[in-house]
């Protein structure tokens, strides 16, 4: 018993079963005696094709049309009072009315300003609230949906990857939804979209849905957050690529940040970011399912919980005498990554000095490469660009050195690997492998020692 916000991901949201689904769910926190606030995504599919509509010059009518037949259907099967429906429909059509006006101020101006884009793409979430609150008030559920801004999500700088701004929006967020929670009415809140102080429409970067959840269950201090998905909890590897891939049942923040950061099960990277130092869980898990994924602070066993690969990288190396026991050297390599705007994601260097190597995205080491060929060519005597992905490697366990080394010595014995990367204290250790190999070793990897453990569900 407790506050719970229940965040359902497009996954489910495929049609009106997906929204029957949600309604049922949130019946049951409801009769459990919960208070429950509902974050929604937008149906699955839809963010891409508004994406498409707005970049693509052509095929943009037939597209807007199958997105508005997708949530007229989805509505019909999942609103069964008359009078809800009626209602619904005329929000539905109001909705679609808004966009597309949007859609041709966009098609006729031949461009489109970022503000414009982030308001387009949330009406993947907008017309997908409207539909859930309908349907929850369809089997006698007090609900309201609420666009992100409206329910005091304040944001600020890039319209697609917006900032939060934690203070304005903890006052806004608790003075909009506590009065409804007092008097049991059931929020649906759009996932993904926030707004400005002034209400332009901000977005929180793809996959924001889980986002909005626990920021939301941050400012209202939630008991729990539920993320309802297609897969029974977040899995030892990507399922579909991993056969056997299992659920794990339990994980530390610390391990959770690290395997969303590396986009494990597509969660957004900050999903644990606004739970730090709360006492909220989180809860990973599919209707119906007997498994779950919980997070807290303690975590638990096994050792190591998942692997995870990144593809599309390369590493980018100087090498040359002139990098030897200069002050100084491998600040200026860094420097030159960030005048270009290029993010480093590893940086490994041998206590001789006589090399450095940066991990970029592979679209991004060309120019790295050529910049620091010539901006360094007095201390640099070459530099060597190479494809490569990452397994990585998480879990607490890995803090001791018995269990990280099980992993070495597995891994020093595979073909295609390049490199080891593992820092004290790390809870991840990342394999740089080549990329035809990078799945070949995830699999060997999940099975010779993240399997090792048996996995005891509760
Ligand atoms: P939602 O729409 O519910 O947010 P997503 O489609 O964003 O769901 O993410 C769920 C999908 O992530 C699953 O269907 C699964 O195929 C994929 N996935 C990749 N890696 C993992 C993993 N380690 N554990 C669970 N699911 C994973
Ligand atoms: N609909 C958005 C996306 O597809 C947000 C989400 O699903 O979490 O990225
Ligand atoms: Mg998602």
């Amino acid at each position: 018993m407790g506050v719970v916000v229940a965040k359902f991901g497009g996954s489910l949201l495929r049609d009106s079963s997906g929204y029957l689904t949600l309604v049922r769910e949130v019946e049951s926190l409801l009769a459990a005696g919960n208070r429950v606030v509902v974050v929604v995504s937008a149906m699955k599919g839809v963010t891409d094709t508004l994406i498409d509509i707005v970049e693509k010059p052509v095929g943009w009518e037939p597209a807007l049309k199958n997105v508005m037949e997708r949530y007229y259907s989805a509505a019909r099967g999942a609103v069964v009072s008359e009078r809800e429906m009626t209602n619904l429909f005329g929000e539905l059509s109001r909705l679609f009315d808004e966009l597309l006006k949007l859609v041709w101020a966009v098609k006729v101006i031949g461009e489109v300003t970022p503000h414009a884009r982030a308001a387009i793409v949330s009406f993947g979430e907008r017309l997908s609230a409207a539909l859930a609150a309908a349907a929850l008030r369809s089997q006698g559920i007090e609900s309201v949906w609420l666009g992100g801004r409206e329910a005091g999500l304040i944001a600020e700088g890039d319209p697609w990857e917006a900032t939060i701004d934690y203070e304005n929006s903890k006052t806004m967020v608790r003075n909009k939804l506590l009065p409804l929670l007092e008097r049991n009415v059931v929020p649906v809140i759009t996932g993904f979209v926030a707004g400005t102080f002034e209400g332009r429409t901000m977005l929180l970067g793809r996959g924001g849905s889980d986002y909005t959840a626990t920021l939301i269950a941050r400012f209202i201090e939630a008991d729990e957050v539920v993320l309802y998905t297609d897969v029974p909890g977040v899995m030892t590897a990507d399922p579909r690529r991993v056969r056997e891939a299992r659920v794990i049942p339990r994980l530390s923040f610390a391990e959770a940040m690290e395997l969303a950061l590396l986009g494990a099960k597509r969660m957004h990277p900050k999903t644990f970011e606004p739970l730090i130092g709360t006492k909220t869980t989180v809860k990973i898990t599919m209707p119906g399912a007997e498994s779950s994924t919980t997070v807290d602070v303690k975590g638990g066993p096994p050792p190591l919980k998942a692997v995870v690969v990144s593809e599309g990288l390369a590493v980018v190396t100087v090498v040359g005498g002139g990098l030897v026991g200069r002050i100084g050297v491998a600040s200026r390599v860094a420097g030159v990554a960030a005048r270009l705007g290029v993010n480093i994601l590893s940086i490994m260097q041998p206590i001789t000095e006589t090399r450095i190597s940066l991990v970029v995205k592979e679209s991004e080491s060309k120019k790295l490469a050529e910049a620091l060929g010539s901006e360094l060519q007095h201390v640099v005597s070459g530099v060597e660009r190479e494809e490569v992905s990452a397994v990585s490697i998480v879990g607490d366990g890995l803090r001791e050195s018995s269990i990280s080394g099980r992993i070495v010595e597995k891994a020093a014995i595979l073909g295609g690997v390049k490199s080891i990367l593992w820092s004290p204290g790390s809870p991840i250790l990342v394999v740089y492998v080549d990329p035809d190999e990078a799945w070949t070793i995830a699999e060997t990897l999940h099975a010779e020692v993240v399997s090792q453990w048996p996995i005891k569900y509760p």
